[in-house]
């Protein structure tokens, strides 16, 4: 059975003062869960977060990765630098890394592979836009994405990956994709992982992302194949991270 995990990706959000007391927060009531905690944050508060964090129990995450392993590549963060920060997970391929930064889907395989060669967890993001659902190409458009990056890795590296299913059209919109939606991709991208190994299949947690709420959690969280939630705007509220992460 796959623990649940909940993992509150913060975006450019935050400050030293607001950083602290959000995590305070959390650490006083993070025995509620249901689950296992972590924090993506910004990669300039690393330091400060791990320090709150130590024997928390709640793990530590960044939010994107260099495709390079060290070198003249100006403003990039090594996978390397984040280990040394005592991250466990990052965030791989988001959507806003997609459209903002223009990341492809053979950069995204390349940041998986850096931050799997450091012993951290690439949590890959795919997903799909509201004109390709409505054209009827979620499928084909998630193939894409996932093999892209499962081409490059080995049966038994695929073991040691999370994905977050985040239907774009669902991002810090307020819309959600019903249960029964998440769960007919998320049965899909589990198919994707067990053509790729058995044991992945078993072992890989797949996120539901996309205006995930205290409110919607608990029926997206009842669905077979939903292992958990890379969670937004709902994560920067101590009190609405943890209901989510109670509501299993
Ligand atoms: C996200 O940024 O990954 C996300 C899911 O955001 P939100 O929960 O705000 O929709």
């Amino acid at each position: 059975m796959r623990r649940k995990l909940f993992v509150g990706n913060w975006k450019m959000h935050g400050s030293l003062v607001a950083n602290g007391s959000l995590l305070r927060d959390l650490k006083a009531a993070a025995w509620e869960a249901q689950g296992d905690l972590a924090v993506c944050v910004p990669a300039c508060y690393l330091a400060q977060c791990s320090e709150i964090l130590i024997r928390s129990g709640i793990a530590l995450g960044a939010q994107d990765v260099s495709s390079h392993t060290t070198g003249a590549y100006t403003g990039e963060v090594s996978a390397r630098m984040l280990q040394d920060f005592g991250c466990k997970y990052v965030i791989v391929g988001h959507s806003e890394r997609r459209e903002y930064h223009g990341e492809t889907d053979e950069e995204i395989a390349h940041k998986a592979q850096r931050a799997m060669a450091a012993g951290l967890t690439p949590i890959v993001c795919v997903g799909e836009t509201l004109a390709e659902r409505e054209a009827g190409r979620t499928r084909e458009v998630i193939n894409m994405q996932m093999d892209a990056f499962l081409s490059v890795l080995e049966p038994e590296e695929t073991n040691d990956l999370i994905v977050a299913y985040e239907p774009i059209w669902a991002i810090g919109t307020g819309m959600t994709a019903t249960p029964e939606m998440a769960q007919e991709v998320h049965a899909m991208l589990r198919e994707k992982l067990v053509e790729k190994s058995a044991e992945a299949g078993e072992l890989v947690h797949i996120l539901y992302g996309g205006s995930m709420r205290p409110k919607n959690a608990r029926e997206l969280l009842q669905m077979p194949d939903i292992d958990g939630g890379l969670i937004g705007g709902a994560s920067l509220i101590a009190a609405d991270f943890l209901a989510i992460a109670k509501s299993v």
